[in-house]
């Protein structure tokens, strides 16, 4: 509970997360999951902005709309014990042009972030969106929403954290890149040479 009330705080900060837009969450001990509230701004988030349920549980009135997303994610990746959806302005704009970034322009997103893929358009909130997902990719780090904004997954909030913040600023640096007359990849020798030594390490 307190690294997702650290997770609210830091993308509240990078303006990741508008009015009450995105929604955050992590598995407990007990394999329940704590979700963030529905409606609730996370500039201001305490623990009773969070709702704990079970992955048996379809919906919940009190729990983010998204809940669907976040549940198929649990229930089909062992791997992931925390999903951070947010409404950041690179992500959001390369995911608005159907486009990925490149994770090969950045050695730190080359070791640490995972793929990213693109999840083709779906209603926010819907059964087809959380499904579209896991069609998209059952092993990506960050998931770009067409039309809509990002999702990272990790092992612990720390890393789909770290996964949020290094994506959106390669998106960020890739933009600017473009602006100077596009970035030059990292060669395939350096790029194997850091997915050998993954981490945090940058
Ligand atoms: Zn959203």
């Amino acid at each position: 509970m307190l690294e997702l009330l650290h997770a609210a705080r830091v993308l509240d900060r990078a303006g990741f997360l508008p009015a009450s837009d995105g929604n955050l969450s992590a598995r407990g001990d007990d394999g329940r999951v704590f979700i963030t509230r529905s409606d609730v701004e996370k500039r201001a988030l305490t623990e009773d902005g969070f709702v704990a349920l079970s992955l048996d549980c379809k919906s919940s009135p009190g729990a983010s709309s998204e809940w669907p997303m976040h549940r198929a994610l649990y229930r089909a990746r062992p791997d992931v014990n925390s999903v951070l959806h947010v409404h950041s302005p690179f992500l959001t704009a390369f995911a608005c042009a159907h486009r990925i970034p490149s994770v090969n322009l950045l050695a730190e997103s080359c070791a640490s972030v995972g793929p990213i893929v693109l999840v083709d358009y779906r209603a926010p909130g819907s059964e087809e969106l959380a499904q579209a997902l896991l069609t998209a990719s059952m092993t990506a780090g960050v998931y770009l929403l067409a039309n809509h904004g990002a999702v990272a997954v990790g092992a612990k909030v720390r890393e789909a954290l770290h996964r949020l913040e290094r994506a959106e600023f390669l998106a960020h640096v890739e933009w600017l890149a473009t602006a100077l007359g596009g970035g030059v990849p990292l060669n395939a020798a350096s790029i194997r040479e850091l997915q050998r030594g993954r981490g945090d390490r940058c």
